[in-house]
């Protein structure tokens, strides 16, 4: 596993590499939506290596199957691959059937583990490039340039020394607007995505719209809007805020469902349902994502979710179904929409 000195040290070795991948240009023609039935086109990055898009099922779009921390929890790495081989494969017998990990460098991306977990479990796993909440200081203090060298050296050569390449580029922001240093990773984000053809998937408080700040900096960049999706949306019931974004193009990441389970929290998941609920009727099931930012071993989550990234079959679609969304709505979200949005553009 890289450690953040280590991952920044690959910088200058990615140069050369890069200057190659820029070549590839940019984002090619949109291949999106039609609304039809038509197969995606195009192949998606697993840590088991490229499959078709129509490969993909159903799958849960912002997921963490294991940390620094979830190491601690269960006793070291040897139980730590056990632990989430179990959870995986209750998660395959509950129908999904491909995860997208978006654990960074810095929090304990241990790329052989997600390529053996995948491996033993049946799961697919799409793995991230990209940086986490609370920039470390050494990438505070890189270029724009340099950062975006970092995700594209990764995209194009592999993780941590191996050929395991990364699906999506994850990105955060902590508040309502962004630091010098979150910029700079959007900027990065942006541009390595534009070099690759790999989407974006960001961290949001949309309780403070921050996706507003996000989506400037993207498209400044020149960043298409079909590219990118704004995680944790689902953490406001504010319509005007979530309608804007979805008009523009962008997909919202639907993960935090399960919060509204938190003890005291005034935002019961059930409205965020029903949020969700107005959102495809006001026509952009094209637009949305389901998951569950699970936590392989957060103890103080399971305690709120304990369904943890079954949240989404047990509660919340079966929850849509009975308030009358249709079954064909959920298919688009859950199969088409991720088929779509983790093809790497070529
Ligand atoms: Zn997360």
């Amino acid at each position: 596993m890289t450690n953040r000195r280590e991952f920044l040290t690959q910088a200058a070795a990615g140069v050369l590499a890069v200057s190659s991948a820029k070549s590839i240009g940019v984002s090619k023609a949109n291949r999106s939506p039609s609304g039809t039935d038509s197969q995606p086109a195009g192949t998606v990055q697993t840590v088991l290596g490229p499959i078709d898009a129509s490969k993909l099922g159903f799958t849960l779009t912002h997921e963490h199957v294991g940390n620094e921390n979830s190491m601690k929890v269960y006793g070291g790495r040897e139980n730590c691959v056990a632990k989430a081989i179990e959870k995986l494969k209750e998660a395959r017998d509950a129908g999904i059937d491909t995860v997208v990990d978006v654990t960074t460098f810095d929090i304990g991306r241990d790329i052989r583990f997600r390529e053996e977990i995948s491996r033993e479990s049946g799961m697919q796993i799409i793995a991230c490039t990209g940086q986490h909440m609370f920039a470390p200081e050494a990438l505070s203090a890189r270029s724009v340039e340099e950062i975006s060298e970092l995700f594209v050296r990764e995209i194009e050569r592999g993780i941590d020394g191996t050929d395991i390449k990364p699906g999506v580029i994850k990105v955060a922001s902590r508040a309502g607007t962004l630091t010098f240093a979150e910029e700079n990773v959007f900027k990065a984000a942006a541009r390595a995505s534009k070099a690759t053809g790999v989407p974006i998937s960001t961290h949001t408080n949309s309780r403070l719209r921050a996706g507003e700040k996000q989506v400037e900096i993207f498209e400044a960049e020149g960043l298409s809007p079909s590219r990118v999706s704004l995680g944790h949306s689902d953490g406001t019931d504010n319509m005007e805020y979530l309608t804007g974004l979805l008009k523009r193009g962008y997909t919202l990441g639907m993960d935090h469902t399960f919060w509204g389970m938190a003890p005291g929290e005034k935002f019961p998941w059930q409205r965020r349902a029903e949020c969700i609920k107005e959102l495809i009727e006001a026509g952009f099931a094209d637009r949305l994502f389901f998951s569950n930012d699970w936590v392989l071993g957060d103890i103080a989550r399971e305690k709120i979710n304990p369904d943890g990234m079954l949240f989404t079959v047990r509660r919340t679609i079966p929850y849509l179904e009975q308030v009358g969304v249709a079954k064909r709505d959920i298919h688009t979200i859950t199969v088409k929409n991720p088929a779509r949005f983790f093809v790497r553009e070529a």
